[in-house]
């Protein structure tokens, strides 16, 4: 019935990374690695974790009329992404600049370009693509009035889930419209608007008063707490050596979603996200290290 599993409305990003001993502080200049240039941004990174797994996925983003647009574009159609909704020009395409150390902690500035120009009438536009799709997925790397239309535009029975990256307090249209919402610690306490005592079980209960569905919360190497009506479970992830933890979360963002739209419980498709958010960690690099779903399968 739906041409697609999962469609990712979001950024489209190149990477610039420098490996560096030490991130720099304020007023501070570090020496680094030669710099390495990859596809990423939360959508674009969204939309290839999926399709490697096996997901039909599209991406609806922005990128500029540039050298790292057609990188992108590249990047999503090597991995199976359909990019007929990606729209090109208006702005240079977004850049991440990230400092990576031996620990694999990261650092990252971003510079949005084309995907501040992704608009709510792109949106509107792209109705057909809504329609013809099982699941939305949707980040901050774009305007906030851009998930707003998204939300606004859903085909009824399409399930909506959201990872509010970078965090900012959410209007309750779209924090009603998800299922789940899904956060790590810095993101939760953000979207509690820094009223977050307690631990993640009170995070959680904290967000489900602000109307989400479901809330799925991140813990990095502790794996994730997921939370709905029915109640909450904590979901262990695998142990893995850590080696560059860039774009984990959004890894484990599409496993979730992806799952969710083939019908299984909330604290069963966490479980399997946390699996692909571990093996992502064991390489380098954002889009590089997302696995297989053989490759996950054998973790
Ligand atoms: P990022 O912003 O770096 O992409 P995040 O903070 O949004 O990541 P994390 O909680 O770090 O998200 O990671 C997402 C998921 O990946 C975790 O819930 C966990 O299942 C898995 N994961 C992350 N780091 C590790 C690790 N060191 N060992 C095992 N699993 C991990």
């Amino acid at each position: 019935m739906y041409d697609y599993d999962l469609l990712v409305v979001g950024s489209a990003n190149a990477d610039l990374v420098i490996g560096v001993e030490r991130r720099p502080g304020a007023g501070e200049t570090v020496l680094g690695s030669d710099l390495a240039v990859h596809p990423g941004g939360k959508g674009g990174n969204q939309a290839v974790a999926a399709a490697r797994l096996g997901a039909r996925t599209a991406l609806l983003a922005r990128v500029g009329d540039d050298a790292h647009g057609r990188l992108l574009l590249d990047a999503q159609r090597a991995a199976g992404v359909d990019t007929s909704g990606v729209l090109v020009g208006g702005a240079p395409t977004g850049v991440a600049l990230i400092t990576v150390d031996p620990s694999g902690d990261n650092s990252i500035v971003v510079s949005p370009g084309a995907n501040s120009r992704l608009t709510p009438a792109d949106l509107r536009d792209a109705q057909a693509l809504l329609a013809a799709s099982r699941v939305v997925s949707t980040q901050l790397e774009i305007p906030l009035e851009t998930v707003v239309e998204t939300v606004r535009n859903l085909a009824p029975g399409t399930r909506f889930v959201l990872n509010p990256s970078p965090p900012r307090e959410l209007p309750r249209e779209v924090l009603a419209a998800c299922d789940p919402l899904i956060v790590n610690e810095h993101e939760a306490r953000v979207v509690l608007g820094g009223a977050a005592g307690g631990g993640p079980e009170e995070w959680a209960a904290g967000l489900l008063e602000l109307g989400p569905r479901s809330v799925v919360i991140t813990l990095g190497a502790a794996g994730a707490l997921v939370a709905d009506a029915s109640g909450t479970a904590r979901v262990p992830s695998v142990a893995v050596e850590a080696v560059d933890t860039t774009g984990a979360g959004d890894a484990f963002t599409a496993a979730l979603a992806w799952r969710l739209g083939r019908g299984e419980a909330l604290a069963e498709a966490a479980g399997y996200a946390a699996r692909v958010g571990a093996a992502a960690v064991t390489k380098e690099g954002a889009q590089a290290s997302y696995p297989t779903a053989q490759e996950v399968d054998a973790l």
